[in-house]
C-alpha cells in the first residue's frame, strides 16, 4: 500500500432490529478480521434510523455478543444522533437541484409501474418520476427524492471480482433520500457516515450488493471517495434458505447465556466458510485465514508486524 493511502478503516455496521443470529455473527466476524488483517481501524456503527423497527434492547445485546466473540472496536456510532450530519449532505444535493418533493402513495406509484410501457427491471420496482411531473399534493408529507443522473454506474467487488453496472434512470430510479415521516434513508446515512467516518473497507452481506451502484453513484454527487468494496455470501440453514432474525435462527446471546463456548461459535463460523479448523479457535485465530482468502483474491498485503 502507498504510503499516502488514507489508514484502512473498516466496519461493522449492524441494524438494532433484533438480537443478532449465526448469519448477523458471520458478517461481524469477517468485517473484524478484515479491518484487523489490514491493520486498521475497526467501526461499530448502529443503523438505527428506522425508528420503527429498532429494538432498544439490541444495542447492548449485540455489544455484548461482539465483545464475547472477541471482536472489538475502536470506536462506536449511532445513527440516530447524527441527525444534523444527514440534514447537511441533504441540503447540499437540495441546493444544487437535485431532489425533489414526493407525495405520491405506494398505490399511486405501483399503478403508475403497471402502466408504464416497461415492466419493471429484476425484481425491483423502478419508480418512474412520478414526483417529477407532478407537484406535490399539499398537506401530504412530502419524502425527498434524489433526481439521479443520466448515467451507467458500476461497482467493483474487491473480494469476488464481480462489476455491476446500472443505469441509474431505468434501472434504478429516482429514489427516496428522506421519507415523508423524516427518517433518512438508509442509502444516504450510509454513504454520508462511510465518507465521514473514513472508511476505506466496506464488508457487509451480498444482499447488498445490488444497491451498491447507487451508493457509488450518492458518493459521487457528494463528492466522496469510493471505498472498497467486498460482499459476503449469507449464512443459510440447513434448507438452503437464508438466516433471518424473524426466522428462529439462534440467536448469538442465547449461546452465551446458555453456556455455550465462544471459541465453539467461532470454529462453527469458520468451517461454514471451508476454513479447516481445530473444535475451538479464536477469533485472532483466524486473522491467516482471511489473509489467505483476500490473497487469492489478489491483494498484496502489508507484511505482518
Ligand atoms: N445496516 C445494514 C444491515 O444490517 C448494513 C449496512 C451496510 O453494511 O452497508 O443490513
Amino acid at each position: 500500500m502507498p504510503e499516502s493511502a488514507a489508514p484502512p478503516v473498516g466496519r461493522f455496521a449492524p441494524s438494532p432490529t433484533g438480537a443478532m443470529h449465526l448469519g448477523n455473527a458471520r458478517t461481524a466476524l469477517l468485517a473484524w478480521l478484515h479491518s484487523r488483517a489490514l491493520g486498521g481501524r475497526h467501526l461499530l456503527r448502529f443503523e438505527d434510523l428506522d425508528t420503527g423497527r429498532v429494538r432498544p434492547w439490541a444495542f447492548d445485546v449485540t455489544r455484548r455478543d461482539l465483545e464475547w466473540l472477541g471482536l472489538d472496536w475502536d470506536a462506536e456510532y449511532v445513527q440516530s444522533e447524527r441527525l444534523d450530519v444527514y440534514a447537511d449532505a441533504l441540503a447540499r444535493l437540495t441546493a444544487a437541484g437535485e431532489t425533489y418533493p414526493c407525495t405520491c402513495t405506494r398505490r399511486e406509484i405501483a399503478q403508475a409501474i403497471q402502466e408504464s410501457a416497461g415492466a419493471p427491471h429484476g425484481t425491483e420496482p423502478v419508480y418512474p418520476g412520478l414526483c417529477r411531473l407532478h407537484p406535490p399534493s399539499p398537506g401530504r408529507p412530502a419524502a425527498l427524492r434524489w433526481r439521479v443522473p443520466h448515467l451507467t454506474v458500476c461497482a467493483q467487488d474487491a473480494l469476488t471480482g464481480d462489476r455491476l453496472c446500472q443505469h441509474l434512470p431505468s434501472e434504478v430510479g429516482d429514489f427516496v433520500l428522506r421519507r415523508g415521516d423524516g427518517v433518512y434513508a438508509y442509502h444516504l446515512a450510509v454513504v454520508v457516515d462511510d465518507a465521514a467516518m473514513g472508511v476505506t473497507d466496506v464488508l457487509r452481506g451480498a444482499d447488498l450488493w445490488p444497491a451498491t451502484p447507487r451508493q457509488v453513484a450518492l458518493q459521487g454527487a457528494l463528492g466522496y471517495p469510493t471505498p472498497r468494496y467486498l460482499h459476503v455470501p449469507l449464512m443459510t440453514d440447513f434448507r438452503g434458505e437464508r438466516l433471518a432474525k424473524r426466522g428462529g435462527a439462534p440467536p448469538v446471546q442465547a449461546l452465551r447465556e446458555g453456556g455455550e463456548e465462544a471459541g465453539r461459535v467461532l470454529a462453527t463460523l469458520a468451517r461454514s466458510l471451508g476454513w479447516d479448523v481445530p473444535e475451538t479457535v479464536t477469533a485472532r485465530d483466524l486473522l491467516p485465514l482471511w489473509r489467505r482468502t483476500l490473497e487469492k483474491a489478489g491483494w498484496s498485503l502489508p507484511s505482518q508486524t
